[in-house]
């Protein structure tokens, strides 16, 4: 399977209505569409990626390092004043690169939401304190077979994927129950 199919359909908790609905991104046209299976709602919104800027930068109360991610058109310049997530205070940061799309989707899903509605993904659960998710049910399945396989002989693809997992979600010791918990899902 390709790797860019799992980013075109995620699933999402309906806000109205507590169902299963898609999260579509239209790549042509730009756009995000949000439908519902159950309840028929609907919204679109512009897509947040590439107009966005990530940002480093250092506390100089706690010390702490941060990244920080905003809207290109509030950055003027190479420096930039952002909140320190740890304490709030406001640090001047250091403009480090456009945010290409993907890797905002990325950083989004994280939290387990979808990147354009940040809505919760569909199918997300607790292991250890931790969120695991998938994007839909092709990702579910794609990541209880990666997790499954012996990682030597995995296919390039699943090596990209994999690589793109939190380290927690690839460590042998929670792996097994990982899986588990990936196939409950898989009832929903
Ligand atoms: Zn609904
Ligand atoms: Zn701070």
């Amino acid at each position: 399977m390709a790797k860019e199919l799992f980013w075109k359909d995620m699933m999402v908790i309906c806000p109205h209505c507590g169902s299963a609905g898609t999260v579509h991104f239209d790549r042509e046209k730009n756009i995000a569409l949000f439908q519902c299976d159950s309840c028929y709602a609907k919204q679109e919104t512009v897509s947040c990626g590439v107009d966005n800027v990530e940002i480093n930068a250092q506390c100089t109360l706690t010390g702490r390092f941060f990244r920080n991610i905003i809207p290109k058109h509030k950055v003027h310049g190479q420096k930039v004043k952002v909140k320190c997530p740890y304490c709030g205070e406001l640090i001047a940061g250091d403009v480090v690169k456009d945010m290409n799309e993907q890797k905002i989707i990325f950083q989004n899903v994280r939290n387990a939401e979808d990147p354009y509605f940040h809505y919760p993904l569909y199918f997300q659960a607790q292991y250890r304190g931790k969120v695991i998710w998938a994007l839909n049910r092709e990702h579910l399945q794609y990541l209880i077979t990666y997790l499954s396989a012996d990682i030597r002989t995995a296919s390039e693809a699943l090596e990209y994927q994999f690589s793109k997992l939190p380290t927690f979600m690839k460590t042998a010791k929670n792996r097994d129950g990982i899986v588990k918990l990936l196939m409950k899902l898989q009832e929903k």
